[in-house]
C-alpha cells in the first residue's frame, strides 16, 4: 500500500482497524511521511522502518535526526538503514510504501524532463525550451526541497514572472528561503528546526499542527479542524 493521498490515508486506516495489536507494520521509506506514519501506528503496533539511505531523514540536519532518532527510541520503532528489497521483507505483517512521490506529467518532450520525470527549469522557473511555460512544486527540477513550503515559495516568484513576461520585463530568479521544519513524532511530540535551533516534544507537535490550522483556506474547515485536534488533545489517554 502507497501512502500519497487523503484516500491511500483512510483505506490505511480502514485496513489497520482490523489489525491485531500484535501486527508487524513495516515502512518502505525513512523519509519524513515515514517517519510521522511510524510515529502514530506505534502507539498500537510493532512498527519497522526499513530506510534505503544510510541514515532516516538525509537531508536533515544531524541535530534534527538525532532528536528524531530519539523520540523514534523511545516509541520502540525499530529502524533498519541501508535496506533495499524487491520482495517485501520477511515477518512483516502489512507494509506501507514511503518512498516519495513521482510526478504525473501529461505525455512530453523527454528532453525538458530529468531521468525521474521532473521539469527542468531555470534560474527563473521558466521551463527549459518553452518561453512561456513555468513549472514549480513537486514537479520543478529545482534544489529545493520537495515540501510545501517551497511550492509556496516558487508560486509567488512565477506569478511575478508572468506579469514581467507581459511587462517585457526581467524576470525574477528563484531562491529557496527555508523558514525550518517541523515533524510529528507521534502523539504530542514532535521535533522542530528554526534557524539552526532545535526542540522537541509537546510544543513542537502543537506548533505543527498549529501553523497547518492557519494554512487551511475557509473558516469552516478550520473550525472543524481546531475541533478535531482539540478533541484528540482532551480525550487520547497519554
Ligand atoms: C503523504 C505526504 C505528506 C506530506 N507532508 C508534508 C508536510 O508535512 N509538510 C510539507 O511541507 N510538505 C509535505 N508534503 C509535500 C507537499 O505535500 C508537497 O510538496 C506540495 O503539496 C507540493 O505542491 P504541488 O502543488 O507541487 O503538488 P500537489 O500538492 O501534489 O498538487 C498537484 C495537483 O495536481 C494534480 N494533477 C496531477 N497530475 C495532473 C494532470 N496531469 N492534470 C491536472 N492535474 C494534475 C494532482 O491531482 C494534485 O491535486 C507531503 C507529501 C505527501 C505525499
Amino acid at each position: 500500500m502507497t501512502l500519497k493521498s487523503l484516500a491511500d490515508a483512510l483505506h490505511i486506516r480502514k485496513e489497520l482497524a482490523v489489525l491485531p495489536h500484535s501486527a508487524h507494520i513495516g515502512i518502505l521509506g525513512g523519509g519524513a511521511t515515514g517517519v510521522e506514519l511510524a510515529a502514530e501506528l506505534a502507539n498500537k503496533f510493532q512498527v519497522t522502518i526499513y530506510q534505503g539511505a544510510p541514515t532516516i531523514l538525509p537531508t536533515a540536519s544531524s541535530n534534527f535526526r538525532h532528536s528524531v532518532e530519539n523520540c523514534l527510541k523511545k516509541r520502540k520503532i525499530n529502524i533498519i538503514v541501508n535496506a533495499h528489497w524487491d520482495t517485501p521483507p520477511k515477518g512483516v505483517d502489512y507494509l506501507i510504501w514511503c518512498t516519495g512521490v513521482k510526478q504525473e506529467l501529461p505525455p512530453t518532450d523527454m528532453s525538458i524532463t530529468t531521468i525521474s520525470g521532473e521539469v527542468l527549469v531555470d534560474k527563473n522557473l521558466r521551463v527549459k525550451t518553452a518561453e512561456n511555460v513555468f513549472s514549480l512544486g513537486d514537479c520543478a527540477a529545482t534544489f529545493a526541497p520537495k515540501i510545501a513550503q517551497t511550492a509556496e515559495q516558487q508560486a509567488r516568484v512565477v506569478a511575478i514572472n508572468i506579469i514581467r513576461v507581459v511587462e517585457r520585463k526581467p524576470l525574477v530568479p528563484f531562491s529557496f528561503r527555508c523558514r525550518g521544519f517541523l515533524l510529528s513524532a507521534g502523539q504530542f511530540c514532535g521535533v522542530g528546526e528554526i534557524n539552526g535551533f532545535t526542540f522537541f516534544g509537546f510544543f513542537a507537535w502543537w506548533l505543527k499542527r498549529t501553523i497547518y490550522l492557519f494554512k487551511i483556506v475557509g473558516l469552516l474547515p478550520k473550525w472543524k479542524l481546531a475541533w478535531e485536534y482539540t478533541k484528540k488533545v482532551i480525550f487520547t489517554t497519554r
